[in-house]
């Protein structure tokens, strides 16, 4: 039978009859879906398998424990027969053929009178292959067309208004520090269906370029100090376009929930009645340093981390160069930051890096300690958006001059006295 000679078509068969004979794992497979799309099931086979037997049990089909009838094809709009012995399942699908029922012949796929397709639901998007008799290709062309669905590769996106089109969505989607491959997959799927995307300065545009044609982009980039949009006004456009029925997504710098107000976003969404989704991004804090070659906590240097602003209260975090302070929307205040860390104790020769635009084209990366990093900051000119790392894990970064690398860190013992650092390190 040839490709062309099938005619694809979606039977609705809620709460319709339909017989499957046998009692096998593929007969399992067929009731399940056959099942899940609300048919009343009826099983005939002497045996049945676990699978059966528990939807059974369960009270969602009805299982006959006996042989097959002629007369069990009777009534039904629909008809498996996977008995795994052919000759009965041709007696099945000929019986079904006389009152003209479509059958499927599991042990006949040639003489069969319908397919069962490879199947996959994303979304409210069935996807079913069929791939000339070959079901193993079917599920690999299913499975390739699911994923790239799921990843946002394929447009999932609506074209047509739903019917309960008032039913508007936000989802606050992490973007990453800037690498369109540094959003998650659920990010990514979530910027394929949205109508709205409300975005930032900071965080993966250039995914914005792939968005059709007609999908809105709202830009209400703030850089410190200066607020284009409030974040009241950003909270209002959000809940607005929600409640006009779109599916808004807020794509993010980094993580919604570090240092991004998404907290804020979220609960005004909530309040108003707007379903919101939170998807977590790759947090500029962590990935920026990495960038640059720095783990924010390494073996021997140092056991954890802070996360604050320049502007925050630096007396409070552990002034330890084996505990790394981070520091966003710092560059400002570096210097009034580098005094403070110094006057909680940390010593002037801690080594210190600056991170800009991590992950994009012009990142830039400059080294230097405590002391030094102001003035360094200021000659370079320095500028936000950019990571700073106080600590000893700057040590590791391939950037740092040779004399920061005075010992193996990765073999040295936490409790090990520290190797004396050479007196005056400004590179
Ligand atoms: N929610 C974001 C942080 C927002 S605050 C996150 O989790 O990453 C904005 C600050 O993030 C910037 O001032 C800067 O300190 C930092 N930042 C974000 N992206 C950055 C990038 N690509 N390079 C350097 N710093 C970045």
């Amino acid at each position: 039978m040839a490709i062309q000679d099938i005619y694809p078509t979606a039977l609705r068969l809620l709460g319709r009859p339909v017989l499957v004979v046998g009692g096998g794992p593929v007969a399992a497979r067929r009731a399940k879906g056959l099942l899940d799309a609300g048919a009343s099931v009826t099983v005939v086979a002497p045996l049945a398998c676990p699978a059966l037997t528990g939807l059974s049990d369960a009270g969602h089909l009805a299982w006959e424990p006996r042989q097959y009838r002629g007369s069990d094809v009777d009534g039904a709009w629909f008809v498996q027969t996977a008995t795994g012995d052919a000759a009965v399942d041709a007696q099945v699908a000929a019986d079904a053929e006389a009152q003209r029922i479509w059958c499927v012949n599991a042990s006949d796929h040639e003489a069969s009178a319908a397919w069962t397709p490879a199947v996959a639901v994303v979304d409210d998007v069935r996807i079913a292959v069929n791939a000339g008799g070959d079901p193993r290709r079917a599920m690999a062309l299913r499975d390739a067309v699911a994923t790239a669905l799921e990843t946002g590769d394929l447009p999932l996106r609506r074209r047509r208004a739903r019917p309960d089109a008032t039913a508007g969505s936000v989802a606050l989607v992490g973007g990453g520090p800037g690498d369109a491959g540094l959003i998650t997959v659920r990010g990514r799927r979530l910027l394929g269906q949205a109508d709205v995307v409300v975005a930032d300065r900071l965080g993966p545009r250039e995914l914005l370029n792939e968005l059709a044609p007609d999908v809105r982009v709202i830009e209400v980039g703030k850089t410190p100090g200066h607020h284009p949009i409030p974040q009241s006004g950003i909270n209002r456009i959000l809940v607005d376009e929600a409640l006009l029925g779109h599916r808004v997504v807020r794509l993010k710098g980094g993580d919604p929930y570090v240092l991004g107000r998404g907290g804020e976003e979220a609960e005004y969404c909530r309040q108003h009645g707007v379903d919101v989704e939170v998807v977590p991004g790759v947090t500029s804090a962590i990935s920026v340093p990495a960038a640059a070659g720095i783990p924010v906590t390494h073996r021997g240097l140092a056991k954890g981390f802070s996360v604050v602003t320049g502007h925050e209260e630096l007396s409070e975090v552990p002034a330890r160069a084996d505990h790394t302070v981070i520091l966003l929307m710092g560059v400002g205040q570096l210097r009034h930051s580098a005094a403070s860390l110094a006057l909680a104790g940390l010593p002037a020769e801690t080594p210190v890096g600056i991170v800009e635009n991590g992950y994009l084209p012009n990142q830039r990366v400059t080294i230097g300690t405590l002391g030094t990093i102001a003035d360094q900051a200021e000659a370079a000119s320095v500028a936000n958006p950019a990571v700073i790392v106080i600590g000893d894990v700057v040590r590791v970064s391939p950037f740092a001059p040779s004399h920061f690398k005075t010992a193996d860190y990765s073999t040295t013992s936490p409790n090990a006295p520290r190797t004396p650092l050479t007196p005056s390190i400004a590179p």
